[in-house]
């Protein structure tokens, strides 16, 4: 496989949050030794004959963070050994603002770190205690400071909104403190109920209700306005960038991309075909060790998924997608309410309205354009 972006699954948490349904494995000790001898040996069963020449490379997790100092210094040189990293590549650590001190930081930044995502979510203690967080508004405040006093500036935090009713979560408030922050990157998720997790066994109970659709709205609108008035550029549904920090691995994603992943449940893409790793991490590490691929499926793409993915990818970004002049009648619907614009009078972009409808406006662009 060529790749020129790579993504490393870290998938150690100190426990689980109420609403999350990654592959993560909950553990008071973090077995680093064994995580990064499992990661050589996938290296070198998998991809002896790749070629990796990154211009982006992102940790993500789980909770990166949690290999510590010399753990993710080790990372970056397990990487360095099989792959080449360009000088100019972003390189991306999910991390948790309990995880960051100055040591830490600093041992970061000096093993090749540029770029940090911070799980902060909100900056209200009540909500991140009922979402089951391991910080608190105070530590994730501290490091971000410590980041940038470290000189880890290109940095984005997450944010949840949509929390439930119940909750009484101010969203304006947390947005107010993150702008404060003047922070170049912001990823703005809606809360999504998953069955398999504490929040979903709540909701089927019915001890907790889902935040009501048009709370969903007017929070992410809101997000939208007040982002896009500070300088932010919405360029995804869910992320906001400052001119020129837009995340260059995602971005790679969003353009259907070659991307080699390595560690419990990546998914690699070679521009055919998706594949994914065995998502538990104690049959991932079992397999590797053993010498064997720790595949756990793969699928090829046709050219139906193929055209449809497109749309929807290309939808989700400010890319957008050229449309056509027998498409045109059908788009007017859109632009009459406000849901896209036209650039250069054939590029289809989704506004954020748009975005609040994008699998619908995306499927009914495909169907259209299957039939043509
Ligand atoms: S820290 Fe992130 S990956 Fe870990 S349990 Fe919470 S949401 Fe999931």
């Amino acid at each position: 496989m060529r790749a020129e972006h790579l993504y490393v699954h870290v998938p150690f948490c100190a426990r689980r949050c109420v609403y999350c349904d990654f592959s993560i494995a909950v553990r008071s000790h973090i077995p680093v030794d064994e995580y990064i001898r499992a990661l050589d040996r996938e290296w070198i069963t998998r991809h002896h004959e790749s070629e990796f020449d990154l211009a982006t490379l992102y940790f993500g997790g789980g909770t990166p963070s949690k290999l510590g100092a010399q753990g993710v210094s080790r990372l970056l040189d397990v990487t360095r050994r099989r792959a080449r990293i360009r000088d100019d590549a972003e390189i991306t650590l999910e991390a948790n603002p309990e995880d960051v001190s100055p040591e830490s930081a600093r041992a970061w930044r000096v093993a090749g770190i540029n770029r940090v995502s911070l799980g902060v979510q909100s900056f209200d203690d009540g909500v991140l205690a009922w979402m089951h967080r391991t910080h608190d508004a105070e530590t994730a405040l501290r490091a971000i400071k410590v980041l940038h006093e470290e000189g880890i500036d290109n940095l984005s935090i997450d944010l949840i909104f949509a929390t439930p009713a119940t909750i009484s979560r101010e969203w304006e408030r947390d947005l107010e403190i993150t702008l404060g922050l003047e922070l170049p990157h912001l990823s703005v998720y809606g809360l999504t109920v998953e069955p398999h997790t504490s929040l979903g066994r709540w909701v089927a109970r019915r001890d907790v209700s889902e935040a009501a659709e048009e709370t969903f709205e007017s929070e992410y609108l809101l997000a939208h306005d007040r982002l896009t008035a500070a300088g932010f550029e919405h360029y995804e549904v869910s992320n906001y960038g400052k001119p020129g920090r837009h995340s260059r691995h995602n971005w790679a994603y969003w353009n259907r991309q070659a991307y080699g992943g390595i560690g419990p449940s990546a998914h690699e893409f070679d521009g055919a075909g998706r594949r994914w790793n065995a998502s538990a991490y104690v049959e991932w590490v079992g397999r590797v060790m053993r010498g064997e691929d720790p595949r756990e499926g793969r699928e090829e793409l046709g050219q139906e998924q193929s055209m449809a993915e497109e749309v929807y990818l290309n939808l989700r970004t400010t890319a957008g997608t050229v449309i056509s002049p027998a498409e045109r009648q059908h788009i007017v619907r859109l632009l009459d309410a406000g849901w896209a614009g036209l650039a250069n009078d054939s590029t289809l972009r989704l506004t954020g309205a748009g975005w609040l409808r994008l699998d619908s406006i995306a499927n009914n662009l495909t169907l259209l354009r299957s039939r043509s």
